[in-house]
């Protein structure tokens, strides 16, 4: 089957093509694009899916520079530009999904709806023919934090893919349509989120996890690891209930429903104990927050506390993927959180 009224093909792209920039070559690209490029070892392919969200350009900066320095690769690599719609809309590298979009990151399942789910299907199709021993799907985290990777499968293989580039990984029983889910082909998959879209530490993190992806002559045994990575299992995910609101500041200003201080992202992967204080909570308290986990049981009291107008956690935990961001804390999560250990909070 071919997916030539879908995406766009290039193969082993010549300096010329791909402008002096990122955004230059952005400016080329058509829609969605499969870069081959044909490695020193033709018997065997990896894929690295980027750019399933518009505004989530490390691994497309790493690509592209990647590709300039035409590097022969270990094995053939297959490259996947999923979101070049979104990532083309003024301004540039900006918007996550077209606004009459979906979400390409939740399409990879069926039904393939709408431009979006034709988009993933067609990808779907490009990774089962050129049956790589693995795939990655580079991202960036809406604030800015450290590096993690995300796992459905966590064995040897996910770890050691996981520690090319960062040494924690997030394992989740969720299944939301997400690229990552192609695990469940026997293909080792992980996501990495490289740290924040304007990072230029997750850019350069992008270029170098990729520049061994693409050199080691095994990617997925645990003795060639790079580190030792660390397992965060079952996240539970706390999120602001829906007319509640946030601030940042060093005081609450009495305001607000719950107050954050500015520097809250320090906290990300951090272990927080029960006598320390996160923020301060408003009147209404915790019934404004809301803590699911994977089995989608309410559990706010096993992650918080409030004492003397300030919330703390109910017992040591870890939190990430926090943000000083009020529209995406608002929108998406506050943060996700698992008991200090790394195991889930239940
Ligand atoms: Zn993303």
């Amino acid at each position: 089957m071919s997916n030539a009224n879908v995406l766009d093909y290039l193969n082993d792209p010549s300096p010329k093509t791909l402008g002096r920039s990122p955004l230059e070559w952005l400016d080329q690209l058509t829609g969605p694009t499969v870069v081959h490029v044909a490695g020193r070892d033709r018997s065997r392919t990896r894929a690295m899916a980027t750019l399933l969200h518009g505004n989530e350009p490390s691994g497309f900066f790493a690509l592209h520079r990647w590709l300039l320095e035409q590097r022969t690769p270990e094995v053939n690599m297959l490259f996947l530009l999923g979101g070049v719609y979104p990532a083309k809309t003024p301004p540039k590298l900006t918007v996550r999904q077209r606004p009459e979009g979906r979400d390409l990151n939740r399409c990879f399942r069926q039904p393939f709806e709408g431009p979006e789910g034709a988009i993933a299907e067609a990808m779907l199709i490009e990774l089962r023919n050129a049956n790589p021993e693995c795939l990655l799907d580079v991202h960036n985290t809406s604030g800015t934090g450290p590096a993690f990777a995300v796992t459905i499968t966590n064995d040897a293989a996910h770890q050691a893919l996981a520690s090319l580039f960062t040494d924690r990984l997030v394992m989740t029983d969720l299944r939301l349509g997400a690229l990552m889910e192609y695990s469940e082909q026997e293909v080792p998959t992980v996501t990495i989120e490289c740290g924040g879209s304007q990072d230029e530490h997750a850019h350069q993190l992008a270029y170098d996890g990729l520049v061994r992806y693409t050199t080691k002559t095994d990617v997925l045994s645990l003795e060639q690891a790079e580190w030792d990575v660390s397992v965060l299992r079952n996240p539970i995910r706390v999120e602001l209930a829906n007319q509640a609101s946030i601030e940042y500041r060093d005081t609450p200003s009495g305001q607000a429903d719950l107050t954050f201080p500015p520097d809250i992202e320090h906290r990300n992967f951090g272990i927080v104990y029960p006598h320390e204080s996160l923020g301060w909570i408003g009147e209404k308290g915790l019934g404004t927050l809301t803590a699911i986990g994977h089995n989608r049981i309410e559990s706010t009291a096993r992650v918080l506390r409030i004492e003397n107008g300030k919330i703390h956690p109910a017992q040591a935990i870890r939190l990430f993927m926090i943000t000083t961001n009020p529209a995406i804390a608002k929108s998406d999560c506050l943060f996700y959180a698992v008991k200090a250990s790394g195991e889930p909070i239940f």
